[in-house]
């Protein structure tokens, strides 16, 4: 960019694009805000709260200044190769990304022509409709069931060109029996994204990796964000039969994954997965402890294979908003289907979760005794 555009650049406050440069289908795209603001203790976003790996951050304070004045590997053939041999596939089976956002939205535009319709299951990751949006694609939500299932027969029957599944679900932690997903797979004829950000928490044999053998159809999304504390560094990836990762590839575009991030990233994968896998045995004690004081509080945790746990509590904003002036942030999800107003609460070390019981507490002791749709009923599925 030139000095003058720099300039100009800094100088011009925002303005409403004049209507013959905005694209239509950006009208309605919102910029994501999940009201994030500084607190002391920050529950909210399901990140790593142990901190970073330590041959990630060994890596980050020793790395080449040379590193950083070149332009990083075109695909990240390096990253590819370790995250192929930690997944148990090969390496023409993995596409990376800038986050695993970058290679959502990427699959969505690599699989979808502009107007074709994604489905999705609702309650889901908040992303999803908008980069349907970002990529001119019509976007559907089926409710999930009252065991927060995704009804997959339901969003079959949508004649959707593309599924958006999630499981661990965000926000709910519930995942998706094999058998119905298998199904699933068989019949449904477009390509089927199945976002496992949190497979780390859901224990060995959780993911639907073995599923790839059965379908070539099938994309798994993957992050570094979360189980390994890279979510700063933006490094997410899939995993899928060659041909359909290599579609991926063409619509992200060279670079995605920058020089830094990437061998931060393989640094971890190499050297620190024993540090990840004592953290993720961390958090799901935590987890269980935290579904244990929720239920003697009377509240009903829906139960979780993630690193948070969701659990129905009225007036939820509000609440939220009482929980955060007492320096401890979790997120608000109102109006769920089958259980209404709920808290999402990362899990973290045991102090931080301890903090924000003893918020959740103070105010809901505030506030009277509880509610019914304080103590709603989880029906117990199968998943
Ligand atoms: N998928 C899910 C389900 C998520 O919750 C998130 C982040 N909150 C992402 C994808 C995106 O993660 P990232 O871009 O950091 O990899």
């Amino acid at each position: 960019m030139s000095d003058a555009a720099t300039r100009t650049t800094s100088t011009v406050t925002p303005v409403e694009p004049p209507r013959a440069v905005q694209r239509a289908a950006y009208a309605d795209v919102p910029l994501y805000d999940p009201k994030r603001v500084p607190t002391a203790i920050d529950l909210s976003d399901n990140t790593n709260l142990w901190g970073l790996p330590p041959t990630a951050e060994r890596t980050l304070r020793e790395l080449a200044i040379s590193r950083i004045t070149r332009y990083p590997s075109l695909y990240a053939a390096e990253l590819k190769a370790a995250l192929a041999a930690t997944a148990g596939v090969t390496p023409d089976m993995i596409v990376t990304g800038c986050g695993s956002d970058d290679v959502l939205d990427s699959a969505m535009r690599a699989f979808a022509d502009p107007g074709a319709l994604v489905a999705s299951s609702t309650p889901t990751f908040a992303m999803v409709p908008i980069f349907a949006r970002m990529n001119a694609l019509r976007h559907v939500a089926i409710e999930e069931d009252a065991t927060h299932v995704p009804d997959l027969e339901a969003l079959a029957a949508t004649g959707a060109d593309l599924l958006y599944l999630c499981a661990p679900n965000n926000p709910t932690g519930r995942m998706i029996p094999r058998d119905a997903l298998r199904r699933l797979l068989r019949t449904f004829p477009g390509v089927v994204i199945l976002d496992e950000a949190y497979i780390e928490f859901a224990g060995a044999d959780a993911s639907h990796v073995p599923l790839l053998a059965e379908s070539d159809r099938l994309l798994l999304v993957r992050t570094m964000s979360k189980a390994y504390g890279l979510a700063g560094m933006r490094v997410g990836y899939a995993i899928g039969a060659p041909a359909l990762v290599g579609e991926v590839e063409k619509s992200r575009g060279p670079y995605k994954v920058n020089a830094l991030a990437e061998s931060v990233a393989l640094a971890a994968l190499q050297h620190d997965r024993e540090w990840v896998h004592e953290h993720v045995t961390l958090a799901i004690a935590n987890r269980l402890r935290l579904e244990d004081e929720l239920r003697a509080m009377g509240l009903s945790p829906i139960a979780s294979s993630a690193n948070f746990t969701c659990v129905p509590v009225s007036d939820c904003v509000a609440v939220g908003q009482a929980m955060r002036a007492r320096g401890v942030a979790v997120r608000p999800f109102p109006a769920l289907p089958h259980v209404g107003d709920t808290l999402r609460i990362s899990v973290g070390p045991w102090p931080m979760v301890q903090a924000a019981l003893d918020a959740l507490r103070s105010v809901l002791a505030e506030r009277g005794p509880l509610r019914d749709t304080d103590t709603i009923a989880i029906p117990r599925g199968a998943a």
